[in-house]
């Protein structure tokens, strides 16, 4: 059984507080929460799925040099990324994304604030795992968060592999500190969109 099943009407209190929360520790400025709605509900793999949608007068930014570009086409499927679970229950986004027309680098998969395109973790899942993964196993890890020890590893691995790439910047020694510099990071690429 393939249950989808709106967690209400688009002005239920549930589906409100769902977006609240996710509105306040994401912060995709272009991008709105739409549609939210349980898939296999009752069942052992049930899953969360949120639709995200761009918002009218967001522009799509080419994901190369991050300049904002006229709309080239919209995938018709869309891509699912796994965001932090919420109560071990797996949270996916659902987008469809944009190729846009870059003046430089021609037509071009748009960049997205929660991923890169080519992975299916979100960056905030990525970053959550591995701290996670500081203080328990990686398995213990996929078993709490309703994710797989694949998950935890790429997600340290990222982790890891972005301070080898920067472990000439001062101060870049624990991988606290390697988190920390990537959320900064985010935070600016984000900042500089608008
Ligand atoms: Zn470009």
């Amino acid at each position: 059984m393939n249950v989808s099943e709106p967690i209400r009407s688009t002005t239920d209190p549930i589906e409100m507080l769902l977006k609240t929360i996710l509105n306040a520790v994401t912060d995709y400025k272009s991008f709105r929460f739409g549609k939210i709605f349980f898939e296999k509900k009752g069942e052992p793999d049930q899953r969360i799925v949120v639709e995200i949608t761009p918002r009218k007068n967001g522009k799509a930014v080419c994901s190369v040099c991050g300049r904002k570009c006229p709309t080239y086409d919209t995938a018709r499927e869309p891509r699912r990324f796994e965001f932090v679970s919420l109560w071990a229950i797996p949270v996916y986004f659902s987008y469809r994304m944009r190729r846009v027309t870059c003046p430089e680098h021609g037509v071009i998969v748009e960049d997205i604030p929660w991923g890169d395109g080519k992975c299916t973790q979100t960056i905030e899942q990525r970053h959550f795992l591995a701290n996670w993964a500081r203080r328990l196993s990686w398995s213990e890890v996929a078993e709490c968060f309703g994710t797989t020890f694949n998950k935890v590893y790429r997600a340290v691995k990222w982790i890891v592999d972005w301070g080898l790439k920067h472990r000439d910047l001062d101060g870049v020694e624990s991988l606290g500190g390697i988190a920390e510099k990537i959320l900064r990071q985010v935070r600016c690429r984000l900042g500089r969109r608008e």
